[in-house]
C-alpha cells in the first residue's frame, strides 16, 4: 500500500523526522572511543521515551529476523552494515559505525542513518567510502520530485555508487514509508530512469543508499539479525527521509551539517 499524507499528518511527519535527526545527532556525539554500543542503545531508548515517541525497532519482527528486535537502535560496526543489532562491544579508534534510528510519534514514522568513524583515526577508504552513500543519497534526493519516478532516484543512487567503485546490493534499499516504517513503494539502490511508481506531493520514502567495499553478498550473523559483508570488508550506510512536495522533495531527517 503506498500512502500520501495529508498536511496535518506531513507537519507531524516534520516533528517525528526532527526528532529523529535530534537523537541521531545527540547519540553520534556520544559515541566515542570506549562507549559500548549496549549504552548506545540504553540512550536511544531514554530519548525516545522523554519524547513521548514509540520505537519503530522494539516489536519489529520480520519474516527475515529471528523474534522480535528487542532493542532500540541499529548499530553496524565495520561489517557489519544493517540491522546490526546491539551487543556488548567497546568501540575502538577508526571503527566505522552506522546508528539506523526509526521512530513513530503523532502516528507517523521517520527513519535515518547515517555512517561515521569513532575517534581520531580516520582510515582514507572509510572515509571515501562514507562519502560515496552521502553523495549518493543527495543525488537520490535531488532526483525525486512531482512526477518523477522511483526509477529515476534508484538510477540517481546506482550512478553515484557505481562511479564510485562499489558494488550494488539490490535484495535491501529504500521505502515508502508513514504510518508504519515500511511501506510501498520499494527503492532499489540502481534502477532505470523513467520506470516505476511515478511521485506525487504527499508521498515520504526513505532513501537508503548502503555499500560494502569489495562485495555486494551479505551473510547474516549468528545473532539472527545483523548483516554483514560476506568478505569482512568494511560498510557504509546513508539514509534520510524525505517528503515529496508540489516543486521538489524536503528533507525531514536533516541533521546539523557536520564532519565525517
Ligand atoms: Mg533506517
Ligand atoms: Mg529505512
Amino acid at each position: 500500500m503506498i500512502e500520501i499524507l495529508n498536511p496535518a499528518e506531513l507537519a507531524r511527519a516534520k516533528e517525528t523526522g526532527a526528532l529523529v535527526a535530534d537523537i541521531l545527532q545527540t547519540l553520534k556525539s556520544r559515541s566515542t572511543v570506549g562507549t559500548n554500543l549496549l549504552d548506545i542503545d540504553r540512550w536511544a531508548q531514554t530519548m525516545i521515551v522523554e519524547a513521548g515517541a514509540l520505537s519503530c525497532y522494539v516489536d519489529y519482527e520480520p519474516s527475515f529476523g529471528r523474534g522480535p528486535f528487542g532493542h532500540y537502535i541499529c548499530t553496524a560496526v565495520n561489517d557489519a552494515v544493517l540491522h546490526g543489532l546491539p551487543y556488548d562491544y567497546t568501540l575502538a579508534d577508526g571503527d566505522l559505525l552506522t546508528l539506523d534510528l526509526a521512530v513513530a510519534n503523532g502516528g507517523v514514522a521517520a527513519d535515518s542513518a547515517i555512517s561515521f568513524l569513532v575517534g581520531d583515526s580516520k582510515p582514507p577508504e572509510s572515509v571515501a567510502m562514507i562519502s560515496a552513500t552521502e553523495r549518493a543519497l543527495s543525488a537520490g534526493i535531488a532526483a525525486a520530485g512531482p512526477g518523477a519516478r522511483i526509477g529515476d532516484i534508484s538510477h540517481a543512487i546506482g550512478s553515484v555508487l557505481r562511479e564510485a567503485g562499489y558494488p550494488i546490493n539490490t535484495e535491501f534499499g529504500g521505502h515508502g514509508i508513514g504510518s508504519t516504517m515500511h511501506q510501498d513503494p520499494h527503492v532499489p539502490n540502481t534502477g532505470r530512469p523513467g520506470r516505476g511508481y511515478k511521485l506525487r506531493p504527499g508521498l515520504l520514502l526513505a532513501l537508503e543508499p548502503w555499500v560494502m567495499a569489495d562485495t555486494a553478498e551479505l551473510i547474516t550473523d549468528a545473532d539472527g539479525w545483523t548483516l554483514r559483508s560476506a568478505t569482512g570488508s568494511r560498510t557504509a550506510h546513508s539514509e534520510h527521509t524525505i517528503a515529496i512536495t508540489h516543486d521538489g522533495a524536503e528533507i525531514l531527517t536533516l541533521r546539523e551539517p557536520e564532519k565525517i
